[in-house]
């Protein structure tokens, strides 16, 4: 990829058109667009990578999902079940064993 220069075309999205449009590099930090502006509106922006920035109801849904978990009860811890732990373990041997049976097989 050729090293972007300013006024360079560039895909991004624009938070006035709501899509993705032509924009023009009007700052570069390191090799990377910094600074945007949409070539159909003229909005100057930072550079988005075409990433949609959540809407403000998304954000609250988000808020509200993260309240809901903050005031549930934890979770009860595990409780020590009769079996000891250590027979759980040869199951995925088991398979391995007979998956290469079976490709002895065949
Ligand atoms: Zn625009």
């Amino acid at each position: 990829m050729p090293a972007l220069r300013l006024g360079d075309d560039i895909d991004d999205y624009c938070i006035k058109c709501k899509r993705v449009t032509n924009h023009s590099i009007l700052a570069i930090v390191d090799g990377e667009p910094v600074k945007v502006r949409c070539r159909s509106c003229y909005n100057e922006g930072p550079y988005r990578r075409c990433v949609i920035p959540p809407s403000k109801r998304e954000l609250q849904k988000a808020a509200l999902l993260k309240q809901l978990l903050e005031q549930a009860p934890a979770p009860p811890p595990p409780a020590a079940g009769p079996e000891p732990a250590g027979k759980a373990l040869p199951k995925p041997a088991r398979k391995a064993a007979t998956k290469a049976a079976g490709r002895k097989k065949s």
